[in-house]
């Protein structure tokens, strides 16, 4: 994560406008890490805070489920385009806050968001496979042999896919439930470019054991319970 003066991160988690925070900080009101901190630039990391003695909430982690619309980048900050970061309310957000892995522009669906680097790490590990569900709607019909290839697995350049597993959302068989192990660029658009096939549209629908809930529309997202934090992986 990014080092931030102490002021802007007292400001961002809404104690008050850069110069309230400032005096808040020089009177002595603020501790980091237990001590009194009278300098507003201090550079701070990852360490708890506390104003008054009380420790600002928002120095504890944070982990939101969002519910991706299309045409938003997954980055933090962008001179041109709306970030995922932009959803997120000021009140919500937090100096680390960052999106768990990536999802293209115009994917949709669930992403985390979380300040908690250990926990994005435990996600996004390449050893550790964690899957990933998404529903494809393709260009044409998935054959049967398109499905044994993905189910197999698919040799590319710069990796191998470990098998998937398919599922048939329509009986049409344009629409498919793809569950991968890898999290490699483009990767759902590269495997079915590979088996002759094309996605028109995307949405993740699962990660790491948890769906995406069914009541949270697009560019919605809410904080991820503890009873679901244990069960992501
Ligand atoms: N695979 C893709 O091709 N794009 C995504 O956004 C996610 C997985």
């Amino acid at each position: 994560g990014d080092v931030m003066r102490l002021d802007k991160q007292l400001s961002h988690l809404q104690y008050g406008s850069r110069k309230e925070v400032r005096e808040l900080i020089k009177h002595k009101h603020v501790a980091v890490d237990g001590v009194i901190q009278t300098d507003p630039g201090f550079d701070v990391k990852t360490a708890t805070i506390a104003v008054d003695g009380e420790v600002v909430a928002g120095a504890l982690d944070v982990t939101y489920l969002l519910n991706k619309p299309q045409n938003v980048i997954t980055a933090t900050e962008d001179a041109h385009q709306a970030t995922v970061l932009d959803l997120i309310a000021t009140a919500d957000r937090r100096p680390n806050l960052s999106p768990v892995g990536r999802l293209d522009k115009d994917t949709t669906g669930l992403l985390f968001l979380t300040t908690d680097g250990q926990l994005a790490h435990r996600l996004l590990d390449p050893k550790k496979h964690v899957p990933k569900t998404y529903r494809v709607q393709l260009r044409e019909p998935l054959t049967d042999t398109a499905q044994e290839v993905l189910e197999h697995g698919i040799s590319f350049k710069d990796f191998t896919s470990q098998p998937a597993q398919v599922e048939r959302l329509t009986p049409d068989a344009m629409q498919i439930a793809l569950t991968i192990h890898e999290g490699k660029f483009h990767q759902v658009k590269r495997m079915l470019l590979a088996v002759d096939n094309e996605v028109m549209q995307l949405e993740r629908i699962a990660m790491g054991g948890l769906a995406l809930p069914e009541d949270l529309a697009p560019g919605q997202y809410r904080a991820v319970t503890d009873d679901e934090l244990a069960q992501l992986t």
